[in-house]
This record gives structure tokens, C-alpha cells and sequence, in this order.
């Protein structure tokens, strides 16, 4: 629970040890004032008597569960409250509640649980229940209207010990208790900061996309009106125009659509779906980044290739994923190549379709081999790392598997296998 609980514990145990069963009255006043009083952690010295009477008696009524019962009778808490006496307390003791007056004590528990009231039915629950100690963070009341929190424990005498030498001891940790709080705000902070950078870069991605088709649709609009402007409009080129136009709008809400599916947490559409559908998709997806960074995709498709079943925005979120990865690494590489990624999909013997992305980067150092897939592995500075990871899970999802390796000739193939849609019905 805390880093001072096995301090304050041990020192607890070691109490209990000093007081051995025959020790008479005068020489616990002797050692109280000798070894305890200035002892620099707090301590109470309470008689609990009454308390262990009471809970004999209710044992005797067959009493078992003694929470339920004390909730439903908490005049028996008020009672010990007011029964369970402190006898004495150490200076640091009267420092933490801010007590100067050595005539405080004795007096009962009460003003212990005054700031937290249910603690007193644990504490006395702990007690009927046999433990040896227990304990919690409770608050209590100091003077001035202070509030203090603490590390609150507590040890029972068991016969043959004296009954009426019950330990508390107190550690304050407000500092604690605060510098947690700070920090919990500084992680929540943090926290927002990332998501609002990852916001940022969303929306950076979502603008450059998207900019592409509207573009067209402005170019092409612009065009049209002209041609209809003209002393003789061409229908027909502006017809075209305008079919060019809506392909480019479909283009730019399949963007958005697949964005929102990545962004949120949709659930999963299965259907019959052919995989070379999907990697068109994603290639028209990449089409503007991928001339942007003067990539080559050849696509290499398998023909008649039977279905796979899946979630088609998934399915093509893993492959935008290795595209997007293999044409960072292509920008990586270091020297001057092709810089090509072909992709190619085919129906293996054993009822597998696979879909591989091999691309001609620097490849995949040996030892990152086996931690390719793992969350947050990255080699990039604003890496997520997250990426591989997503893929491996959909992949899982579909009773497929994704495999990473090198290419004999340089640069990295990512390999995915799915099961071939046999006759089962689809949700
Ligand atoms: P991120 O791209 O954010 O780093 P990923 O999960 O997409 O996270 O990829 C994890 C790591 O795998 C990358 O940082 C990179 O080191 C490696 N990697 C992924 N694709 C390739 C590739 N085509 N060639 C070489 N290394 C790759």
C-alpha cells in the first residue's frame, strides 16, 4: 500500500514485543516514558477492554459477520467510541494532532474517527475478527481545524498479552498524498497533450488526403463551367466532367469513411470480401503519398482467387499500414535503388490466401525480428509503434496470421495469411 507501511509495521511488531504480558503497570509507565515518549513516530497506547467485551458477547449471541452486524448497529460503534479509551499517547503523537496540553489523554478514540467514521467499523471489525494488526489511510482531525492524513495501524494484544495495551501508531502523509496528486495531474496532462498532437496529426492526415479529390472536384467543376459557358456548350465533356466529379467525391468519403473506422471503435462488419477489391482501395488510398515519395507500387494479383471473410475497413487498414510502413522505409534506405513495392496477393495450396508487401528499403535488422509485432516497438523517432501491432491483432481476428522477413535481394516482405471462405454464412 505504501513504501512507510513496512517501517511503520516492523515498528509496530517490535512494540508489541516490549511489552511482554507480565510486565506490571509502573514499569509500562517506565518504559512509556523511557523509550517511547520520544520515539519519532506516533504512537497511542489505547484500552480496547471494552470493545473485546462487548464482541464476546455478541459471539456468545452467534454473531459471524461482524461488518453487516455493526452497520446495522452502529450504536455499538458510537458506544465504543466512547468506551475505547487512549491512555496515553508520545510527543510525537500530540505533535501530529497538534496537541500541546500533556493532559490531553486519557480520553476515548472518538476524535480519531471524527474525520472518517466508517474506519472505526473496520478497525473494530479487524478486532473481532482476530487479526493481529490492521491497517488503512484514514484522515483525521487535528487542532485548528487541520485535517491530517495518515497511515493508520493498529495491533491487538491476544491473550496471554495485556488486554489493555492496544498499539496505534500514525504516519502522516499528506506530502505523500499531495505529490501524488500532482502527479496524477501531471500524467492527465500529459496525457492530453498527446492526444491533442495525435489529434493534430489525424487532422494534418485527413487534410492531405482529402485535399487531393477536392481539388480535382474544384479543377474539374471549373472546367465544366467554362465548357458550358462557351457560345456552344459541349454537354458531353461536361457530362464526363461530372461523372470524373462524383468518382472524386466518392473518393474523398471513402477517405473519410475509412479514417472514422480506424479512429473509432466500430464494431466489425464481417462479409464475403475479395482481397484484391481490398488492396485496389488501399492502393487508389496511397496513390497521392506514394507519388509524393516517388514510390513505384506494382501490384501482382492472383487471378480467380476464392473469398476470404472479414471486416472489410480492417482488412484494409492492414494493408495501408504496410504500404504506408514499407514507403517510410524505402525512405530510409540509404544509397540510390529502385525504390518499388510490389504487392502481390495468391491462393496457396491449403486453402490460404496470401497477401504479401515487399519493398526494396533497408530492411528489418535480425534482432528486431522477433519484436516487430510487440506494442510500442518502434524504430522511428515519432514512431507509435502501434501500427505492426494493430495488424497482428486484426489478422488474429480473422484466423489469419502476419509474418515479417528479409528478402534475399535487400528490403523487407510482410507476409499475411487468411483462410479461403469456404461455404459458412457470414454475419
Ligand atoms: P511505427 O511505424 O510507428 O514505428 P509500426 O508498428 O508500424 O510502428 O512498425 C514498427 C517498426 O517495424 C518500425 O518502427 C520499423 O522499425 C519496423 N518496420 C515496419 N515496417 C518495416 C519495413 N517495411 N521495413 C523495415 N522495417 C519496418
Amino acid at each position: 500500500m505504501s513504501s512507510l507501511l513496512p517501517e511503520a509495521h516492523a515498528a509496530v511488531l517490535a512494540l508489541a514485543d516490549v511489552f511482554e504480558p507480565n510486565i506490571d503497570d509502573a514499569s509500562i509507565n517506565l518504559t512509556f516514558s523511557r523509550l517511547l515518549r520520544h520515539m519519532p513516530i506516533a504512537l497511542w497506547v489505547v484500552d480496547s477492554r471494552s470493545a473485546a467485551a462487548a464482541f464476546d458477547r455478541l459471539r456468545a449471541e452467534g454473531v459471524e459477520d461482524i461488518e453487516a452486524y455493526l452497520l446495522e448497529h452502529p450504536e455499538l460503534v458510537e458506544l465504543a467510541c466512547d468506551t475505547v479509551m487512549v491512555s496515553r499517547a508520545n510527543d510525537a503523537a500530540l505533535r501530529l494532532i497538534g496537541q500541546d496540553d500533556e493532559s490531553y489523554y486519557p480520553r476515548s478514540v472518538r476524535h480519531m474517527f471524527e474525520a472518517t467514521p466508517q474506519a472505526a467499523v473496520r478497525v473494530m471489525t479487524a478486532h473481532f475478527n482476530g487479526l493481529r494488526t490492521h491497517v488503512e489511510e484514514l484522515r483525521i482531525n487535528a487542532s485548528g481545524g487541520r485535517v491530517v492524513d495518515v497511515l493508520f495501524l493498529v495491533t491487538y494484544p491476544r491473550p496471554p498479552e495485556r488486554l489493555d495495551v492496544t498499539f496505534i501508531i500514525m504516519v502522516e502523509i499528506t506530502e505523500r498524498l499531495v505529490a501524488e496528486t500532482q502527479l496524477r495531474q501531471l500524467q492527465a496532462d500529459l496525457a492530453h497533450a498527446s492526444r491533442v498532437s495525435t489529434l493534430g496529426e489525424l487532422a494534418s492526415s485527413i487534410a492531405h488526403e482529402v485535399r487531393q479529390p477536392l481539388g480535382a472536384i474544384i479543377l474539374n467543376g471549373n472546367t465544366s463551367i467554362r465548357w458550358l459557358d462557351k457560345p456552344e456548350p459541349n454537354l458531353d465533356k461536361v457530362r464526363h466532367l461530372l461523372e470524373r466529379m462524383v468518382e472524386n467525391a466518392t473518393e474523398a468519403t471513402e477517405i473519410i469513411d475509412r479514417i472514422q473506422g480506424m479512429a473509432s471503435k466500430r464494431i466489425p462488419i464481417r462479409s464475403r470480401l475479395s482481397l484484391n477489391e481490398i488492396v485496389d482501395v488501399a492502393l487508389r488510398f496511397i496513390h497521392q503519398e506514394s507519388i509524393q515519395r516517388n514510390v513505384a507500387i506494382r501490384p501482382s494479383l492472383g487471378v480467380d482467387l476464392p473469398q476470404v471473410i472479414g471486416d472489410r475497413i480492417q482488412l484494409q487498414q492492414v494493408v495501408v499500414n504496410l504500404l504506408v510502413n514499407a514507403m517510410h522505409a524505402i525512405d530510409h534506405r540509404e544509397g540510390v535503388g529502385p525504390r518499388q513495392i510490389v504487392v502481390t496477393t495468391e491462393h496457396e495450396v491449403d486453402g490460404l490466401i496470401t497477401l504479401t508487401v515487399a519493398d526494396t528499403g533497408p530492411g528489418i535488422a535480425e534482432t528486431h525480428l522477433d519484436n516487430l509485432f510487440d506494442g510500442f516497438f518502434s524504430t522511428k523517432d515519432d514512431g507509435m509503434g502501434m501500427g505492426l501491432t494493430i495488424c497482428a491483432s486484426i489478422m488474429r481476428a480473422h484466423e489469419g496470421e502476419i509474418t515479417a522477413a528479409n528478402r534475399a535481394d535487400g528490403g523487407a516482405v510482410f507476409s499475411c495469411r487468411l483462410p479461403a471462405a469456404g461455404d459458412e454464412a457470414t454475419v
